[in-house]
């Protein structure tokens, strides 16, 4: 049976994002339900279950993502578990870049280096497979929120002890207040869509 030509309509390299303006970003906003006392008492969880439920809006947060990446070159996206995959498998597959995922102990299938870090109680620790990024290669870290940036931290470890160019950091949502873009070094250029 012969197969259908396939069009390609997002090619790798030509990056397609519509401009995201002001009000683009109070809509997004308006997608984020703060959720208080989850999963403890103290935290206000920014819930983006309302956006990711509307495409029209999940398309949004991807183009503003796109546009944040600008005309930098990437060859892979390391994602972290778990909703750094959702928005970093879209905008890998906007920006034709590769994604690897970082992910809590126990879930890799293959050699894996890890690293701990510090939370507000206790430690946790992440993990990447040894294999899963070439010395030079340029990596862009997602996630969907950068809080205290321990987490994106200990990714970004592994992404250098892997021999990666880090091209920077970038995240859907930024509590400002938490401070976490000191954790995260004075090289690493980060940025956030959404600003709290
Ligand atoms: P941190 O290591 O403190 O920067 O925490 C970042 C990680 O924890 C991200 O992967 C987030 O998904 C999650 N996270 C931390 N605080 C919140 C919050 N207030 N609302 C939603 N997710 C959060």
């Amino acid at each position: 049976m012969q197969m259908a030509n396939r069009r390609i309509d997002r090619a790798p390299g030509r990056r397609q994002s519509s401009r995201v303006t002001p009000s683009d970003l109070d809509r997004l906003r308006g997608g984020i339900r703060d959720v208080p006392d989850f999963p403890k008492p103290g935290i206000v969880f920014k819930d983006i279950v309302p956006l990711l439920s509307d495409p029209a809006l999940f398309r949004l947060a991807i183009d503003g993502l796109v546009e944040a990446i600008g005309s930098r070159p990437v060859d892979k996206i390391v994602g972290i578990d778990a909703r750094g995959f959702i928005f970093g498998a879209a905008v890998a597959d906007r920006i034709g870049a590769g994604l690897i995922p970082v992910r809590k102990p126990g879930k890799l299938p293959w050699k894996t280096r890890s690293a701990a870090y510090t939370l507000e109680y206790g430690e946790s620790v992440v993990e990447i497979h040894e294999d899963a990024i070439s010395p030079g290669e340029r990596v862009l870290l997602v996630d969907d929120l950068l809080a205290t940036g321990g987490t994106s931290a200990a990714a970004l470890k592994l992404t250098r002890e892997l021999g990666a160019e880090i091209v920077g950091a970038l995240f859907f949502i930024e509590l400002t207040f938490l401070e976490g873009r000191a954790a995260l070094g004075d090289d690493v250029a980060v940025e956030a869509l959404i600003r709290f």
